[in-house]
């Protein structure tokens, strides 16, 4: 989906695998965004999926004390005992999931977990069925696995929800995934239990589908949102989801490229096949630094979560009073995913008539200084999603900005 940067040069071309994928449009938008602010324009960067606070400091020490200790060298493949056990005692704490610890997988990042399971399962036009809008990379990994993703526009009327109806129609002989994610990237939408049970009674009903469900934003949720992962809401479909978490997003540890997942034994073993043959292992102070994170205190996770919410209404409620844009008042994650609907068909000062989405996220970066990403990018239009994850302060700045170059469109 993410077709920005196809990649040329002179006697070059890249394997069809990856032909039709770009580098992520998000990445494509910051380096634009950065680039103008090295010419000195004061952008405001919206569009980074990662929290603004600082890794904790039992956490950085963990990892200090790793490397004094000589933590420094391979690891077991698929993640230390020490750390799936603290991965096998936090599934079992904060989601009633009991995983054994050769049914844990640790990688480099969610994102390699999530690698890792579609290299290991799919069959060049096996189906994945994603619900939009999604984060970026599910289609671009199914993609590269040479899987074939099925998109289900699923708007704001629902929620951003799939329905078990949608479910049933895109199922075939051939799928072998569906991928949830809740809450979302890029929608901040939650599936409550209720909102699970029609879904996971259809994956019943089709026992060849494989249930993969992202929960990385488990912990930043809202309003007493209940949060809850299929495999413990439906223990007969345990043994075909892979629950998939990691540390970037709760312990603001993105740099530290630590994610795990749960699952069957048998598809943690074919995906610690792919891991042995890529990148042998994830870091080992990493890890050492995620036993601590999953092992520590956890009560700084409410405060910042605290600190989210009221971002996230100071910035719903500013884009609901401009005129043409709509939002939603997402359930977690730190992010809005808006509609600009009404933005489109609008004429900028210039003379230029906003046709789509992107057109319209253009038209804030260059008149309002402030980089947000459109819905398009994520699989759905006509959308754009702002991050959140800053300061109050900044916000309220970009928002004003947002607003003012708004109201210069004219119809
Ligand atoms: N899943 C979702 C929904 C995400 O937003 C991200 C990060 N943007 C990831 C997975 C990957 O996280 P990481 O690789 O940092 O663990």
């Amino acid at each position: 989906m993410t077709v920005m940067n196809k990649i040329e040069g002179a006697g070059f071309a890249p394997a069809s695998r990856i032909s039709a994928i770009g580098v992520s449009e998000i990445l494509a938008i910051g380096a634009r965004a950065q680039a103008m602010k090295r010419e000195g324009k004061p952008v405001i960067i919206l569009g980074a999926g990662e929290p603004d606070f600082d890794t904790p400091d039992h956490v950085k020490q963990a990892a200090s004390d790793a490397m004094q200790r000589g933590e420094t060298k391979y690891t077991a493949l698929d993640g230390t005992p020490a750390l799936k056990a603290a991965i096998r005692d936090k599934f079992q704490r904060e989601n009633g999931l009991s995983y054994e610890l050769d049914e844990i997988t640790v990688a480099t990042g969610a994102k390699q977990v999530l690698f890792n399971a579609m290299m290991a399962t799919l069959n060049p036009g096996d189906e994945v069925i994603i619900p939009t809008p999604y984060w970026t990379s599910y289609s671009d990994i199914v993609e590269i696995a040479e899987g074939r993703p099925v998109l289900i526009a699923c708007d704001a009327e629902a929620g951003f929800r799939l329905t078990a109806e949608q479910l049933e129609q895109a199922i075939t002989p051939k799928t072998r995934w569906v991928m949830l994610n809740s809450p979302s990237n890029p929608s901040g939408a939650a599936y409550s239990a209720e909102h699970y049970r029609p879904l996971l009674d259809v994956l019943l009903r089709h026992p060849h589908v494989w249930l993969l469900v992202d929960d990385m934003y488990e912990h930043i949720v809202y309003d007493g949102f209940d949060f809850v992962t299929p495999a413990a809401l439906e223990p007969r479909l345990k043994d075909r989801t892979l629950t998939v978490n990691g540390v970037s997003k709760a312990y603001a540890m993105t740099g530290w490229r630590i994610g795990y997942a749960g699952g069957p034994k048998a598809l943690i073993k074919a995906m610690a096949v792919v891991q042995s043959q890529s990148t042998s292992c994830p870091s080992s102070v990493s890890q050492a630094a995620a036993v601590a994170a999953l092992s520590g205190p956890q009560g700084f996770i409410a405060e910042r979560r605290d600190s989210f919410k009221a971002r996230r209404d100071l910035v719903v409620a500013a884009l609901n009073e401009i005129d043409g844009i709509d939002c939603r008042v997402p359930e977690g994650a730190f992010y809005t995913f808006a509609s600009c609907a009404g933005m489109i068909g609008r004429i900028t000062p210039s003379g230029e008539r906003i046709a789509s989405d992107r057109d319209f996220t253009n038209y804030l970066l260059r008149e309002a200084l402030v980089a947000v990403v459109p819905g398009s990018a994520f699989g759905l239009s006509p959308y754009f999603r702002i991050s959140y994850a800053t300061s109050q302060a900044e916000l309220q700045e970009a928002l004003s900005r947002i607003a003012a170059a708004c109201a210069k469109l004219g119809a």
